[in-house]
């Protein structure tokens, strides 16, 4: 089975993991080019042998069979790097756009995570990439991963720090302690805004992921739970109504 919009090959019923659910938009069909299966009539390649249906008749008699659906497979997913699958979403993108392939199917996008599979290390990369940005959204796991990464590291550099002045850091956070070391003082404070930050917006994306708004981040400064309270919420599932994607906004007159 090959995805009509793209053309990867997919597991039997399987959603693309690039395209998410793909549909056509009626129950008209027409006949593959190349194993002359009736597929939807607007498929851009065939669901049962993967051909391109842009290309002519012709040049499928001219062309060696197997060409066409290994061009579209490509690596596996999963041994993807995250720059490789950025690279192929964006491509598909643009032939959309070019015009090169027809955008004139349902799309409903089922991917969870911004990263192929998430993991602690690139969903890592991932909410240090996104630290300023709260309009785009982040998928559970991804946001999960990502906030004990963060946690992780900046509990490195605390103990880092307690080794160096060998002090434990009750006796380093005392105020008269710390005007005696204002290097000190500094370094602890980029280390609270570096957690701050990031953690805050990732969660403000998680919300949005979640179809609900970036301004719940409010409970975040409720004292003592907050950042308990704000964890709780984010554990809401991907919202199908949410306003933003992975790549920001939603850009709902697309749809119409
Ligand atoms: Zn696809
Ligand atoms: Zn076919």
């Amino acid at each position: 089975m090959y995805c009509q919009r793209c053309g990867r090959e997919l597991k039997e019923n399987h959603p693309c993991p690039l395209c998410g659910i793909v549909k056509p938009t009626s129950d008209e069909t027409k006949k593959c080019k190349k194993c002359q299966l009736p597929i939807p009539v607007n498929a851009n390649y065939c669901v049962h042998c993967g051909a391109d249906q842009a290309i002519l008749n012709d040049n499928f008699q001219t062309q060696p069979a197997e060409n066409n659906s290994e061009k579209n497979m490509g690596k596996p997913l999963d041994q993807m790097t995250q720059a490789e699958f950025q690279k192929l979403t964006a491509e598909i993108d643009q032939k959309i756009k070019n015009g090169e392939i027809s955008s004139n199917l349902i799309v409903i996008n089922t991917r969870l995570n911004e990263t192929p599979i998430p993991t602690l290390s690139g969903s890592v990369r991932l909410i240090i990439k996104d630290i300023f940005k709260v309009n785009k959204a982040m998928g559970r796991a991804n946001f999960f991963l990502g906030y004990i990464g963060v946690s992780l590291i900046t509990l490195f550099f605390l103990l880092l720090i307690q080794k160096i002045f060998n002090q434990p850091m009750m006796a380093l956070m005392q105020e008269a302690y710390l005007i005696k070391h204002p290097m000190l003082a500094v370094i602890l404070l980029l280390l609270l805004l570096w957690y701050v930050i990031t953690t805050l917006t990732a969660t403000i994306r998680r919300y949005h992921d979640a179809g609900i708004s970036g301004w719940w981040i409010i409970l975040r400064f409720i004292p003592m739970f907050g950042e308990f309270f704000s964890l709780l919420l984010a554990f809401l599932p991907q919202s199908p109504k949410r306003k933003y994607d992975f790549k920001g906004k939603i850009d709902s007159d697309k749809n119409k």
